[in-house]
């Protein structure tokens, strides 16, 4: 996105130390930041256990759905460095294909939440047409639309927002797409989103993202053999392999020193996540008072008006009364 160096989610951590491949406790539902100065360059591992397997469960959703929503969920969390200050990110995707809509967000705090949704006859067609499995998920489940990445600050900032058109196999290479494009920011993903069995051998989904980011033009110092070292970076980063991305026996640290130890790799604090929704009451109640008096007869049943939270399925119930308070307060 814009954002330039200085001030993003992963500066107010503590002192940098150096990765040194020692033992750690392996933790889940992180985000670790990184810096690797000889190739300028800044990164974000994100690592989803726990977090990933209550949102996609919750939901049902049909095998691929929970796999793309799985991603899309831990690119929103890699991407969420554009926010300098307390607020939301947003990745949304919109498109034609049995999979409507589908909203990843994270907030500074490390808030994350996600839904899709599906047209379940629509992709049960898609699904039992065979050959159309050659094509990759973004075409075959998302079809033709956009996706677009949201920064929102609250309502004394610029909302900015980033659009591209959905290019490419996977979300990972319309990202790439919206990079290529925007050309402010240089920067390289690699996401992978698998069941592994528990220690009870229940599957449990979990998702990994590795993101690299050259630094902008002005922070660099100009090295002659720069863009080589972004390309052997960028060759480093592929080299991590999706099992790598999710194996909960191997710490961000070791994984982060397994690929990049020879560059002299600095790791910073963790940030913690946790899958929360952020609905309420109350944002029902603003957005019920923005409705015409049309669609509250339409959303009426039995004198009642009943809420349900696409993110997390919590209910919440109105009297028509009460609505029509709403209204008139
Ligand atoms: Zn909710």
């Amino acid at each position: 996105m814009t954002e330039r160096s200085g001030g993003g989610l992963d500066q107010r951590g503590g002192s940098a130390n150096m990765c040194a491949g020692m033992r750690a406790i392996i933790e889940d539902d992180i985000v670790q930041p990184f810096q690797i100065d000889s190739f300028e360059l800044r990164g974000r591992l994100v690592r989803l256990g726990p977090l990933v397997d209550r949102i996609l469960t919750r939901h049902d959703y049909p095998e691929p759905v929970a796999e793309l929503l799985g991603e899309a969920i831990a690119l929103a969390v890699a991407l969420a460095r554009a926010l300098k200050y307390e607020g939301v990110f947003t990745l949304q995707t919109k498109g034609d294909g049995p999979v409507r809509l589908m909203v990843a967000d994270v907030t500074t705090a490390g808030a994350v939440r996600g839904y899709a949704q599906v047209d379940e006859a629509r992709l049960a067609q898609v699904m039992a047409a065979g050959a159309a499995a050659a094509q990759g998920a973004v075409p075959r489940l998302l079809g033709a639309g956009y996706l677009a990445m949201t920064v929102d600050q609250g309502e004394h900032t610029e909302r900015y927002q980033g659009i591209v058109e959905l290019q490419g196999a996977s979300l990972v290479e319309c990202v790439h797409h919206y990079f290529r494009q925007s050309e402010q920011v240089e920067a390289g993903l690699k996401v992978a989103v698998t069941r592994v069995p528990d220690d009870g051998g229940a599957p449990r989904w979990r998702a990994g993202c590795l993101m690299i980011e050259r630094l902008p033009p002005e922070d660099r110092r100009q090295q002659e053999d720069a863009e080589e070292g972004w390309r052997r970076a960028m060759i480093l980063m592929s080299s991590s392999t999706s099992r790598e991305l999710v194996d909960p026996a191997l710490s961000p640290e070791a994984l982060l020193y397994r690929l990049f130890h020879e560059e002299g790799v600095r790791s910073y604090r963790k940030r913690k996540l946790e899958a929360q929704c952020r609905c309420s009451r109350g944002r029902v109640e603003t957005m019920l008072r923005a409705l015409d008096k049309d669609d509250v007869r339409d959303m009426t049943v039995d004198g009642k008006i009943l809420v349900t939270c696409e993110f997390c399925s919590a209910v919440y119930a109105f009297a028509e009364d009460e609505v029509a308070a709403l209204a008139a307060g």
